[in-house]
């Protein structure tokens, strides 16, 4: 008995005594090598919201990387304006950024098909199209020759149509119609006579306060009611035909990201995946509290977009969709897709989704 004891402590011994040996020798053999990035954002530093998901993602990499990788998150003007962002990724002088892929249509004219186009895919249906329908992998193709990485980077879930200082009744009150609109739902706006322009998150209370503009939309109520909005704008119109499902993008330079290892890069998509739908999460669980407080407390009027002014701007929507897949080789094949996907998720959420829904209204 006491053989066969000092022979398994022996044993135990040398396994010990191998092992310290074992990781001693990885430890010198491979020094873990440690990596800093600037993240550049289209929002201010901290904006609440949408600004906070790029500091949700660089404390999830540090936190999973063990600090091997460590993010500074610059916001908006603070390294470059919210608009230079794409360049400056591509370029390197950041190695990555967030913002939204309709930002860049100056770039890319198809960007737009992955933020959200009108009348388009929702919050859900997005994420499928995009990691289980080949939707990332033409946004990667897409953005290739930017020597950019794209990965989805947070999503609101259905927007609202926005803030409006003027009662939308027919298709004549979008005429002159001075809003903030960005995307092809700008788009559609100006083609029906009325002006989209683009500005930056951090200016839209202004450009509303001072009348540079009539209407604007941002997000939906949880986001909405922390800018403050409500201080600027009588009425408040759902639903959000030109964002269903509005992805935002998380860009990484394509040369930083082949430098990382590939426990980092699984890191960084991991990461990235994790706060794209955290976002959607968020927004889910606070949305309707924050309609009740905006309409309760606020007194704001909350608005239905008529049916023929929706039919109308669908109309013109599914033009317009068109004449951008007709763009280019790749502005068609990503139309397409989006077509095809939407197509069959419609049919099936027709006995899903939208039935459950139904379902759950009966008494
Ligand atoms: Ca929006």
């Amino acid at each position: 008995m006491r053989i066969v004891l000092a022979t398994l402590m022996a044993m135990l011994l040398i396994g010990c005594a191998d092992n310290d040996s074992q990781s001693t020798v990885t430890q010198v053999a491979q020094p873990e090598e440690m990596f800093k990035w600037k993240l550049v954002t289209t929002w201010p530093k901290n904006y609440p919201g949408l600004g906070l998901a790029p500091e949700n993602f660089a404390s999830k990499v540090a936190a999973m990387s063990a600090g091997r990788l460590k993010i500074k998150v610059y916001g908006a003007g603070q390294l470059v304006p919210a608009f230079e962002v794409f360049d400056a990724v591509s370029q390197g002088t950041a190695e990555m950024g967030h913002g939204a892929s309709y930002y860049w249509t100056g770039k890319a004219k198809a960007a737009a098909f992955f933020t959200s186009v009108p009348f388009g895919l929702n919050a859900q249906e997005m994420n499928g199209w995009l990691h289980y329908g080949g939707g990332l992998e033409l946004w990667r193709e897409l953005y290739d020759e930017f020597n950019l990485v794209p990965f989805a980077g947070g999503n609101t879930g259905v927007q609202m149509a926005g803030w409006f200082n003027r009662e939308i009744n027919s298709m004549e009150d979008i005429k002159g119609l001075k809003m903030r609109i960005p995307g092809m739902g700008g788009d559609v706006i100006t083609r029906a006579g009325g002006i989209s322009v683009t500005i930056a998150g951090g200016e839209l209370y202004t450009a509303m306060q001072t009348g540079v503009i009539d209407a604007l939309e941002w997000v939906s109520p949880y986001n909405d009611i922390a800018l403050g909005f409500h201080q600027v704008a009588k009425y408040y119109y759902y639903p959000g035909w030109h964002e269903p499902g509005p992805t935002l993008e998380l860009i990484v330079n394509k040369d930083a990201l082949a430098s990382l290892p590939a426990d980092l890069q699984a890191i960084v998509e991991t990461a990235a995946r994790a706060v794209n739908q955290d976002m959607l999460d968020e927004y889910t669980a606070r949305n309707n509290e924050a309609l009740v407080s905006l309409v309760e407390t606020h007194g704001v009027q909350l608005r239905k977009l008529p049916d023929e002014v929706v039919a109308e701007l669908r109309n013109i929507s599914e033009d317009m969709l068109e004449e951008l897949a007709d763009d280019s080789d790749i502005s068609r094949r990503i139309a397409e897709s989006v077509k095809a996907f939407q197509k069959q998720a419609t049919a099936y959420h027709a006995i899903s989704e939208e039935a459950y829904y139904q379902a759950r209204k009966q008494k």
